[in-house]
């Protein structure tokens, strides 16, 4: 019988842990682990199949190779925090057990996430005839995919891609973030970079922004803000004739208020203080006192909107695509009690281990989302909750020129 250890009983846990247990033949006795074992129990409770619980600490790799003898997993799902990327990998190759997660790694005292650590395992992982996939949520993970799926299907070459990720969500709390506060602050305070002939360009963090009108209509006009992300790190090397990457993220004024409000206060600082004795990082804090983003289920309402709009050309005339999903935040949490963020995390988390374990995306070695075939990814995201539209993405590129060079 298959089995699956799933670390990181968080908002992409719980969506995770359902999802799998939706799929029984294909993911076997699943085993949720995480630092606190209420969590796991709570998610586990929530599920009618028999999901077992432990406690394990993901910095520790050797806890991690114990507890995959006990479990003797096919896959580990890592969906715990990108800083315990690297133990987790190292434990797999230990114990011999395909590797997954959602984010890259990040050393906790250095804000700069990168492949950079984690392309070099590529030999260790062939070496060991085990697969580890790479950023498998939304983006980092479905975006790749579509710009693969373009790729194959609609282009000889892809120009450029702006990469645009929409939460137009209401929580009604005058500020949180939708998911874990210290990995998003971090993400969203530090300067923005683009991708362009072969080099990149940096900004002043949030510096450039302007509205684009998205093609739903509950999503609506909203202001969108240029951010480096980390499938752009990837892309960059694996879409043919790519001239230029961009990620934009949209951001209400309330939320940027709060934000620089927050930094201009040294409560986003990462280096820690002395506060009465004690060592304390600012942002850790912050992080302590902010609303839990799984606690933001019930009350978000609206939706996501996140995609790709590409533009390039096939049998030499240029073409124009616009490739998104649109995910409501009250069906999420219908369905897996936690909101749209943790959802269209959770569900490529799930897929991307499908993929591996049906053998679509066996592979041994460390691979990004888009080195695979995006066909069989793709049909099943339109099968497990993430339903997907093509339309001409003319009058979206459009919208973007005000920053076109
Ligand atoms: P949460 O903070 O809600 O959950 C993280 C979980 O990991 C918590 O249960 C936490 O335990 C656990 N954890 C942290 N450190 C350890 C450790 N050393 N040992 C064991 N467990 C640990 O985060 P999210 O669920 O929101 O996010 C999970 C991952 O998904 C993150 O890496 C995030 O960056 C990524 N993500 C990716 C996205 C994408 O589209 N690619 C989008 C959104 C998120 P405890 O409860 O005790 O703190």
């Amino acid at each position: 019988m298959k089995s699956t250890l799933i670390i990181g009983a968080g908002g992409v846990g719980r969506v995770v842990t359902h999802k799998c247990s939706q799929l029984p033949d294909t993911f076997g006795q699943i085993t949720l682990a995480s630092r606190t074992l209420a969590k796991c129990e709570e998610i586990a409770g929530e599920i009618d199949g028999p999901i077992r619980t432990a406690t394990v600490d993901a910095d520790d790799p050797a806890a991690v190779v114990a507890l995959m003898e006990e479990v003797r997993p096919d896959i580990l799902i890592n969906v715990a925090l990108p800083y315990q990327d690297l133990s987790l990998m190292e434990a797999c190759l230990e114990a011999g057990v395909h590797y997954l997660d959602t984010a890259n790694y990040e050393p906790k005292d250095d804000p700069r996430f990168s492949y950079e650590y984690q392309w070099p395992y590529h030999q260790r992982f062939a070496d060991a005839g085990i697969t580890a996939l790479l950023g498998s949520g939304f983006d980092p993970g479905v975006t790749n995919v579509f710009c693969a799926y373009a790729q194959k299907h609609f282009f000889d070459e892809i120009h450029t891609v702006d990469i645009i990720d929409a939460n137009a969500g209401d929580h009604g709390l005058p500020f949180a973030t939708n998911f874990n506060p210290e990995i998003n602050i971090r993400e969203i305070t530090a300067k923005g970079r683009f991708w362009q002939e072969g080099q990149w360009r940096q900004t002043e963090p949030l510096e450039l922004s302007q509205p684009f009108k998205f093609p739903h209509p509950e999503v609506g006009t909203r202001d969108i803000y240029l951010l480096y992300h980390e499938e752009m790190e990837s892309l960059c090397k694996h879409l043919k004739g790519i001239k230029r990457l961009r990620f934009w993220m949209t951001f209400s004024a309330n939320y940027i208020n709060h934000l620089n409000v927050l930094q201009n206060v040294g409560m986003t600082a990462i280096e820690p203080i002395d506060f009465e004795g004690h060592k304390i990082a600012p942002l850790e804090f912050l992080k302590a006192v902010l609303p839990d983003p799984a606690s933001l289920g019930p009350l978000t309402k609206g939706k996501t909107c996140i995609g790709c709009v590409m533009d390039g050309v096939k049998d030499g005339q240029r073409l124009q695509k616009y490739i998104y999903n649109v995910c409501d935040h009250q069906e999420a949490y219908r369905e897996t009690n936690a909101q749209a963020i943790s959802y269209t995390t959770g569900v490529p988390a799930m897929i991307g281990a499908k993929m591996i374990l049906e053998g679509h995306w066996e592979k041994p070695g460390v691979f990004n989302m888009e080195q695979h075939d995006p066909d069989p990814f793709m049909e099943a995201l339109g099968k497990y909750g993430l339903p997907w539209e093509v339309v001409d993405g003319a009058p979206f590129l459009e919208q973007l020129r005000q920053h076109n060079p």
